[in-house]
């Protein structure tokens, strides 16, 4: 109970001394959001467009992003402007980010959140399979990151990293996505603390995500996981909130701060839960 207690208490000690939100410092502030045609990706468009910001999006799907970028402009979006791109491509990402520095004249968050496909299943030794979703998952990211950088320099901009739990901790069924998202939060880990050393005007936010009930994201564990599944559109908002008053990290939901740290404190206790929190092995 002590344990606990104490953990909640330094929970809302960290969450009421984090800055306030200013909506209108969105207002015209210049974002691409990857992986925009659905799920997070696209809550977070519309969010950005309530808001009035200048929104590029992008994902493969170039009807979808069309419809998703006629929704950003009725919604209040100034520009919602879109561009299909696959991020396994070598040339895509920076395609991406040279289309937005261009359309919109610069760049004040830069928000990462594709991910590819991939299988909820034992691993079967496809390594082919994981070598591309690294491509997708983690290299277009450092990729764009890099191409980025120095647009965000100059507009102290911000980048948004979309991370999950299975960065933080490991899981069966995921092997190939869990070694995406290790790989991201130890690259952006690390950049952070460069770009702090440097005293850099770029801000990054490392978002830690629970489960979110996207379509994809359901798909896989309905009727093997009873975890409870959070709203999309409020993990869209808490992400853009992270990323607008410059935080470092965001957990949502909250309780998985706590998952995070305490698989280190208990780790027999964690391994016989996450070995048995499944109905049957997918
Ligand atoms: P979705 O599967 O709903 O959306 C994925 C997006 O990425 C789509 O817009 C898709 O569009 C795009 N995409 C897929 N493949 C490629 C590709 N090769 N090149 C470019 N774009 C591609 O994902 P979620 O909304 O569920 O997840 C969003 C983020 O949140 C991810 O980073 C995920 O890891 C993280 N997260 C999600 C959780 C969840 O439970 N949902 C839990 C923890 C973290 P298209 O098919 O048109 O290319």
């Amino acid at each position: 109970k002590i344990l606990t207690a104490s953990i909640c208490a330094a929970f809302l000690a960290v969450k009421w001394t984090t800055p306030g939100f200013d909506a209108e410092s969105l207002r015209g502030a210049r974002v691409l959001v990857t992986g925009a045609s659905m799920g997070i990706g696209e809550q977070m468009a519309y969010h950005y467009a309530r808001f009035g910001a200048q929104i590029v999006i992008t994902a493969r799907r170039e009807k979808v992003l069309q419809q998703v970028a006629e929704k950003c402009l009725s919604l209040g979006a100034q520009k919602a402007l879109y561009i299909a791109a696959d991020m396994a491509s070598e040339s895509d990402p920076d395609k991406v980010v040279d289309f937005t520095l261009e359309k919109l004249g610069g760049l004040d968050y830069l928000v990462l959140n594709h991910i590819g496909s991939t299988p909820f299943k034992m691993w079967e030794g496809d390594i082919a399979h994981t070598k591309w979703l690294m491509k997708v998952n983690f290299f277009s990211y450092i990729q764009m990151a890099w191409k980025a950088l120095d647009s965000l320099e100059q507009s102290k901009g911000s980048l948004v990293i979309v991370s999950s739990l299975l960065g933080k901790m490991t899981s069966p069924f995921v092997a190939p996505y869990t070694s995406t998202k290790s790989a991201l939060n130890g690259f952006f880990g690390a950049l952070y603390h460069e770009l702090s050393i440097k005293k850099s005007n770029v801000s990054m936010s490392i978002c830690t995500l629970g489960l979110i009930d996207t379509e994809s994201a359901m798909e896989k564990v309905r009727g093997i996981v009873n975890a409870p599944a959070y709203p999309a559109t409020d993990a869209a908002l808490n992400i853009i909130i992270t990323g607008a008053t410059r935080q470092p990290e965001l957990y949502y939901p909250w309780f998985t701060w706590v998952v995070s740290i305490s698989k280190d404190w208990f780790p027999s206790v964690t391994n016989y839960i996450i070995q048995n929190s499944y109905n049957h092995i997918p």
